[in-house]
Parts: C-alpha cells; structure tokens; sequence
C-alpha cells in the first residue's frame, strides 16, 4: 500500500498501543523516522546523563518532566534528524504532551516547512490498558516494545534484532499508570481542543492494535 507524505503525532493513554502502531507504520513505510520522548529519555537515563538522573526521578512518580527540559531535548533530536534529513513520513509520539510543548513543536517545525499533517489519538479501553501494561517489556535502545500475551518475543527476555535483553519499565506498575492515565485524560482535551481546531485530528479507537492499525492508514489517506 503507499501513503503519500505525512508527518504525524500520535496521541493515546500510556498503553493505547503508540510503540505498536510504529511498528506496523514501518512495516508500510520502511523509511518513517519515529521521534518517542519516552524512548529518548529512557536512553538519557540509560547512558546516566545528567537529563537522565533529573527524568528518571518524575518518570518513576508517573509524572511529567518540566516543559522546558523535554522541549530542548526533542528539538536537538529534530534538529539532528533534519539535518541528516527527516524523510516524507515522520511521525511523534508522546510529545507533545502540553499546550505549551504543542505551541514550541510548531514553533520549531513552522520555520522548517514542516508542520504535522495529521493527528491521530489511539482511544484503548482503560480495562484493556491496564491488563497489557503489565506483561510489557521493552528493548531500550530501541524502543522495540513486546507483550508477554499477545507479542513475545522469539527467546523469552531477549530483543528479537539484537538479542540484548528486555527491561520491565520501572513506571509500568499499576499504581503509576493509574496516574500517568489520569495525568493523559487532564492533558488530552487542550491537545484535541488546539489540532481540532486546525483540522488535523482524527481518532482511531478499539481494544487491540490490529483493529486500530487499519484506522490509523484510513486517517493517513485523508
Ligand atoms: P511514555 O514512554 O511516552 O509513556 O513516557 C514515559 C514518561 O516519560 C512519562 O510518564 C513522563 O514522565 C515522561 N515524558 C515523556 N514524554 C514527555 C513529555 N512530552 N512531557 C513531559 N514528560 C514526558
């Protein structure tokens, strides 16, 4: 199937399955570019940066990190990528996550000739949310993200590509992700309210990936 050029955020609960749709996008599009905060903080933290020790403090409480250190460490990563050339289909997950961090990507992609195409909010049952979150596992380096239940990974414990091994995310118990889903549902309605208003937004909602993915394409035509 080809897609023309897009450039998107994905929106969705901690769970609502953003890594898996990125990973069947790039199955359609080998050469989609994906920019996941979460992922670049998780590696800040891996490599026990100075950003990391500061993210990985609000990370545990299920809290967001301060605008200003988030938007400085996407916008390097975007600057990084669009200089090596970003591609005709990117796409961001996680960020933004605030009005203020809405206003700064535009900000930072306007100049550029590049502003997002398309908004697409995964809508996952929170009962659904809850049960897949605790058999996850990621491939930090990655991203890379299985599911004990659904998504395995060929040796148990082990990235499928590199063979490293998985780590639980230390904010996926359920006491976090109660708060990081209240924290998404506080934080979604200026998201929707600022991409409605501009045309951009669509929504593609069911329990499972493989029920969204189709939906996520239908919004990409659009
Ligand atoms: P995620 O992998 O998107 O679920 O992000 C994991 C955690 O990283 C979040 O719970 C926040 O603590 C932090 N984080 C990721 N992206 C952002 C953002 N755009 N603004 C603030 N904090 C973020």
């Amino acid at each position: 199937m080809t897609l023309g050029s897009f450039r998107l955020l994905l929106l969705g609960a901690p769970g609502a399955g953003k890594g898996t749709i990125t990973r069947k996008l790039r199955d359609v599009v080998p050469s989609l570019n994906s920019i996941s905060s979460g992922d670049l903080l998780r590696r800040e933290i891996q490599a026990e940066t100075k950003l990391g020790s500061i993210a990985s403090k609000y990370i545990d409480k299920g809290r967001l990190i301060p605008d200003e250190l988030i938007i400085s460490l996407v916008s390097n990563h975007i600057s990084t990528l669009s200089q090596k050339g970003m591609g005709a289909q990117w796409l961001l997950d996680g960020f933004p996550r605030t009005l203020h961090q809405a206003t700064a990507l535009h900000d930072i992609l306007e100049p550029r000739n590049q502003c997002l195409t398309h908004v697409v909010e995964l809508v996952v049952p929170e009962e659904a949310i809850l049960g897949r979150i605790e058999t996850r596992y990621v491939h930090v380096p990655s991203g890379r993200v299985y599911n004990l239940s659904y998504n395995p990974p060929k040796v148990p414990g082990r990235d499928d590509v590199t063979g490293e091994p998985l780590e639980k995310r230390s904010d996926d118990n359920e006491e976090t992700v109660k708060r990081r889903l209240k924290a998404y549902n506080e934080m979604a309605q200026p998201l929707r309210d600022f991409y409605g208003s501009r045309g951009l937004l669509h929504t593609a909602s069911g329990d499972t990936s493989d029920i969204i993915f189709p939906k996520v394409l239908e919004a990409l035509k659009k």
